[in-house]
């Protein structure tokens, strides 16, 4: 497979600035991100072309091999392109952080300081609380600072020591010929210092477990996929960074008398013949209880009557949804010898009325 240039992947000239390169990519990431396409695997190839493109032209000492050698120039040293989307988050926190408002994992900030990493949460709510709003509380995990040694991963006492393999630079050179190209170190991720004498709690990470309970507000008309988001309930940040967010994802479970379609309730009464045949009322179920509905005479089973305004709460804005009930004429059994000889008249009657 040959593969596109760079610059025609971004859509912009050889002389483009970096800002026009950011935009560009911005605007391709947004679209073709795999949170907008889900299981769309064009999208997802044209999303990592972008970000490769991105990450290449994006760092001037790569961007300049590239420009004079093309893609052979930056095999030469090294640089083989992404294997999968945790490089690319990885690559991109605070890209991906300012365009769709969700941080992946760690990002760093050129102060140092830390964002926290954002939580998940999966809650099944049942169909009446997804309708009509509900509050609960959540059990999540999250990761803490060790409170024995606050966070360092060192033992009470000792201190990190100065990474041997970067001498505390947190990044390392590697030459191939004519060019050179700097990584994160290998062998302290970046830190820079080393822990010699790992804190005995924590061995070492650093990081504790807490269970904390959460306020959760639902509200009305959620459904499937939706996701709240609680600002601030993720992960503490390090080094003065923000804390991370939590996002609970909702999933609704059935109900045995209402279905959903968009905001709309549909369920499905049924009516006796005779009711469906000489009209009625027949009491239906809604969200905000039993309600009665006027049958006319002659209906049909299957004929959808619609109630204004009784389904789902429009999540965003105002108003409500309908609801609409759909009749199901009941064919009665079990009769009595009295009832069918009834039935058996009616029948006869029928017929002469129709060859009158
Ligand atoms: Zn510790
Ligand atoms: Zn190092």
């Amino acid at each position: 497979m040959t593969k596109r240039d760079y610059y025609e992947v971004l859509g912009v000239d050889a002389t483009a600035s970096e800002e026009e390169i950011k935009k560009s990519y911005r605007k391709l990431a947004m679209q073709y991100h795999p949170d907008r396409n889900p299981g769309n695997r064009e999208a997802e190839e044209k999303f990592k072309e972008a970000a490769e493109a991105y990450e290449v032209l994006s760092d001037a000492e790569k961007r300049e091999i590239y420009s004079r050698y093309g893609h052979e120039g930056l095999n030469g040293v090294g640089y083989r392109g992404f294997s999968g989307f945790e490089d690319i988050f990885s690559s991109f926190g605070d890209i991906f952080g300012d365009v769709f408002g969700f941080k992946r994992g760690h990002s760093r900030t050129r102060t140092g300081a830390r964002a926290g990493a954002d939580l998940r949460y999966d809650l099944a709510i049942s169909f009446m609380d997804a309708a009509l709003g509900a509050s609960t509380e959540i059990r999540i995990r999250k990761r803490i600072p060790c409170a024995s040694c606050r966070g360092t991963g060192c033992a009470p006492g000792t201190s990190p020591q100065v990474c041997t393999l970067c001498q505390g630079r947190g990044q390392v050179t590697q030459s191939s010929g004519f060019f050179s190209i700097s990584s994160t170190c290998p062998q302290c991720q970046g830190q820079g210092g080393m822990i010699t004498t790992p804190c005995t709690e924590c061995s070492g990470r650093g990081k504790a477990v807490e269970e904390k309970t959460v306020q959760l507000k639902i509200p009305a008309g959620v459904e499937t996929g939706s996701r709240l988001r609680l600002r601030g309930e993720g992960e503490e940040g390090e080094y003065g960074g923000p804390s991370g967010d939590l996002y609970v994802f909702i999933e609704v479970e059935k109900h045995d008398l209402f279905e959903r379609n968009g905001d709309d309730v549909l369920c499905r009464v049924p009516i006796s013949f005779v009711q469906a045949t000489l009209g009625g009322t027949a009491e239906v179920p809604t969200l905000d209880g039993s309600e009665k509905l006027k049958i006319p005479r002659g209906t049909q089973s299957g004929r959808v009557f619609r109630l204004k305004g009784k389904g789902i709460p429009h999540l965003r804005g105002y108003g409500r949804g309908d609801q609409l009930i759909e009749t199901v004429v009941s064919i009665p059994t079990g009769l009595t010898k009295r009832q069918e000889e009834l039935l058996k008249e009616f029948d006869r009657l029928s017929s002469e009325a129709a060859t009158r």
